[in-house]
């Protein structure tokens, strides 16, 4: 009789999801995927996929079918509120040169790499029973309306840092979710800034707020702003353009600022958030496993969640691999292997969060020499 296969339950269908399920399936598990959406997202808003994210992509197999959008030749300049530029250091002019994707290109890679494993858009989990053969789960068809329960040798939360596995296993958000009092807002531009050539990238940053326009090659950047608040519940209270005017509507003399706060106006889709770590003391127990937001959300500021969560999904495959029939020891041995990477990068938020939003007026002069310095050497880079 041939043996039965491992089951593993994932939960989410964003990046560390599809890659914890296409790694499962490669090592000879049948993983199934349940997504809370009624269908799956595209486009989303600016990634960097730095060096561990495409070596990750590559080893599962996805990455030669990434659609990447790397500008050839481009720069960013640093503008002030008074409309002045000059040139500054951009996000993919950093070490590792990363690739410009939008948060859809790698979904869309990871989902063209799905094969056979299952997906039910629009279920959920609501229970969790962890037993010493298996883990019962009570799966909610939000669509049939019905809700039963099923055992997997598996589970694995990839939903995201508001995750609910983490919820119903480890404890409440408020003991993982460590807020940085910052505020984001994410969204597609129809046209690039005024006068802007297409492939140019902008930033605007003074103390406790700033605007970022990230050049794509083959279509219009995207705008990020992101800004220091107080009461982050307050955020919440009026519609998010409002909110958002308020905050920047102040900066009259900024063409760039004024383009994309017209833009935000007609936008149909955006992303409205609080910025938050997810800090764990372990991220997994008997047979429950939380990656990627879940587990350690980075933050957007680390500018390596993404890339974290393709590295998350691929060790624990092979860490499975490696203990075969040892659920337990694979578990701690890929948690200490990830830790390092998640650890740096949780500590580098800490300073990173004020390349975004300088947290008072000496870093925001420090934060703009650094980049002028660092414009001066891409610069000249540029034109050797
Ligand atoms: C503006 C912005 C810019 C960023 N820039 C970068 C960057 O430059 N580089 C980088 O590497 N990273 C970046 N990141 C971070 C990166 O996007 C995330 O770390 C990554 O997408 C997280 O993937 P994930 O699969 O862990 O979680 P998510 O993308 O949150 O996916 C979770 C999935 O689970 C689903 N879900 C949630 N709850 C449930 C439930 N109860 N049941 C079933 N399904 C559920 C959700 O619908 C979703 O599909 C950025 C993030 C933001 C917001």
């Amino acid at each position: 009789m041939k043996p039965q296969r491992s089951r593993a339950l994932i939960v989410g269908a964003g990046i560390a999801g599809m890659a914890t399920a296409i790694r499962l399936r490669q090592i000879g598990w049948d993983p199934v995927i349940v997504e809370r959406s009624p269908e799956r997202r595209t486009g989303g808003y600016f990634i960097g996929l730095y060096p561990e994210g495409r070596e990750a992509a590559q080893r599962l197999g996805v990455y030669d079918d990434l659609h990447t959008r790397t500008p050839q030749r481009m720069r960013t300049w640093e503008i002030d509120s008074e409309g002045n530029r000059s040139r500054g250091f951009g996000l993919l002019e950093r070490p590792g040169e990363p690739d410009a994707v939008l948060r859809g290109d790698i979904e869309q890679a990871l989902w063209d790499h799905l094969g056979d494993i299952p997906i039910r858009f629009g279920t959920v989990p609501t229970a969790v029973d962890e037993g010493p053969e298996s883990v019962a789960v009570a799966l909610r068809d939000d669509a049939a309306g019905t809700e039963r329960i099923e055992h997997f040798d598996l589970l694995v939360g990839a939903d995201g840092m508001r995750s609910t596995v983490r919820g119903l296993v480890f404890g409440p958000h408020e003991r993982f979710m460590k807020p940085l009092s910052r505020m984001i807002c994410a969204f597609q531009l129809r046209e690039q800034v005024p006068y802007v050539p297409p492939h140019d990238g902008l930033v605007l940053a003074e103390t406790g707020r700033s605007l970022w326009v990230f050049p794509l090659e083959d279509r219009a950047p995207t705008a990020l702003f992101t800004y220091q608040a107080k009461d982050i519940d307050a955020q919440f209270t009026r519609p998010a353009k409002e909110v958002l005017r308020g905050v920047y509507g102040d900066i009259r003399h900024s063409e760039a600022v004024a383009h994309v706060l017209r833009e935000l106006d007609d936008a149909d889709e955006l992303l409205f958030d609080s910025v938050n770590l997810v800090e764990m003391p372990a991220w997994h127990t008997g047979r429950t496993v939380l990656v990627g937001d879940a587990a350690w959300c980075l933050t957007l500021y680390s500018g390596m969640g993404a890339s974290a969560g393709l590295c998350g999904g691929l060790a624990l495959g092979d860490a499975i691999e490696r203990q075969p029939g040892n659920l337990p020891a694979a578990l701690a041995v890929w948690e200490e292997g990830m830790r390092p990477l998640v650890r740096k990068n949780q500590f580098a938020v800490k300073f990173k969060r004020h390349i975004f939003a300088p947290g008072n007026d000496l870093i925001a002069h420090l934060r703009r020499r650094l980049m002028h310095h660092g414009g001066r050497q891409a610069s000249r880079q540029q034109t050797r």
